[in-house]
């Protein structure tokens, strides 16, 4: 039995989600096929996500109450079919708490179950402490420490940004969240991509990055029409990560390719994702 990776003294249940669970729910109610693939086992119809032994079921319950929030207050705003995405973004403490929990939860889960990563043994050294810090900013609501930025993604504002024009279904339907670090920690990012968003969180920011109109902490809003730059590795990762879905993409087997296939043929015309097949730059 694995200890609760957070308070370090209940049992962790076995199975907690790295991106909250709302999200592949909405994936799935809103696709064509009635259900989602993923990376690592692209010939499996994937239901849930990824999840790992992290957290027991008081911090569980602790961390979706603000994914409730998250949810209600910017997802369901953010990622509509039916509504344009709104001009001015509310912006609330559960809105930022929560994204410092699924970042808290991506380095949890890389420290405690790696499966592949290019981090030295110096770094990993330094997770446990980096940790400890985002818990403490977590259980105070405390601002003062971190830099999240969140990019919703409309047409207007990832071109404005420059941003690849890459397969909407990148930016609209898309679910993903890693950790990546520069050299001499130059700067340590946690890279979240949830559908219509792009959400960076900094553990170690690197101040000469230049940002505008992105920054929650201090903020209660995010302006669309303020939002006006992103440092370059954005645009490289967002490459990064799509390459590694089409990569998949080139996996999947002829009999489930024909399902998919099939499935979009008997699915409804305003289903989420035709609407996204349908998006053009
Ligand atoms: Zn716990």
């Amino acid at each position: 039995m694995e200890i609760c990776k957070y308070c370090q003294e209940k049992d962790a249940i076995k199975y907690s989600h790295i991106i909250p669970s709302f999200v592949y729910k909405w994936i799935k109610e809103t696709a064509a096929t009635g259900y989602m693939r993923n990376n690592h086992e692209p010939n499996l119809r994937q239901q849930d996500g990824p999840k790992a032994p992290l957290l027991c079921v008081d911090c569980e319950k602790l961390f979706s109450e603000v994914e409730n929030s998250f949810k209600k207050d910017y997802f369901t705003k953010v990622a509509n079919y039916q509504n344009r995405c709104p001009e001015i973004v509310n912006i609330t403490p559960e809105i930022i708490i929560c994204i410092y929990t699924i970042a808290w939860r991506v380095l949890a889960n890389e420290y405690y179950f790696p499966i592949e990563n290019d981090y030295t043994e110096e770094e990993i050294a330094r997770f446990p402490s980096l940790l400890e810090n985002m818990k403490q900013s977590i259980d105070r609501s405390d601002f003062s420490t971190y830099k999240t930025h969140i990019v919703p993604c409309t047409k207007d504002v990832l071109t404005r940004l420059k941003l690849p024009q890459i397969d909407w279904h990148f930016y609209e339907r898309s679910a993903a969240a890693e950790s990546r670090i520069w050299n001499n920690w130059e700067r340590f990012i946690v890279f979240i991509k949830i559908p219509f968003s792009i959400i960076v969180f900094e553990i170690v920011p690197n101040n000469s990055d230049p940002w505008i109109g992105t920054q929650l902490e201090g903020n209660d809003c995010i302006a669309l029409s303020k939002i006006g730059v992103v440092p370059s590795y954005v645009g490289a990762l967002v490459n990064h990560v799509n390459d590694q879905f089409n990569a998949t993409k080139n996996e999947v087997s002829e009999v489930q390719h024909k399902k998919i296939l099939d499935d979009f043929r008997n699915a409804h015309p305003n289903s989420g994702s035709f609407k996204t097949r349908q998006k053009t730059w």
